[in-house]
């Protein structure tokens, strides 16, 4: 008796496995992490972008995830940073 349930209960757990599959490939891309915007100081001293905030550089996007069990960061252009957006 208690292989017939199992087996039910395998069904059910195959056919959930399915639908989840199905769900993800309507997804073009997915992605985990978080994507931050930055403005940015930079590396010269006598540039305004020092004393005046409202004339920092950017902005820049950091994309910021997990990769072999560290986080990892890296910087992204603006125009990867919509699509790394809808994919997260
Ligand atoms: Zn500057």
């Amino acid at each position: 008796m208690t292989k017939k349930i199992s087996a039910a209960r395998a069904q059910t757990a195959d056919k959930r496995i399915e639908q989840i599959r199905a769900a993800l490939g309507r997804f073009d891309l997915l992605c985990s992490g978080t994507l931050s915007e930055r403005m940015m100081t930079c590396g010269k001293s006598t540039c305004r972008c020092h004393t005046d905030p409202a004339a920092r550089h950017g902005p820049y996007y950091q994309w910021r995830h997990m990769r072999d069990n560290k986080i990892a960061q890296r910087y992204v252009t603006p125009e990867q940073a919509p699509v790394l957006r809808h994919a997260i």
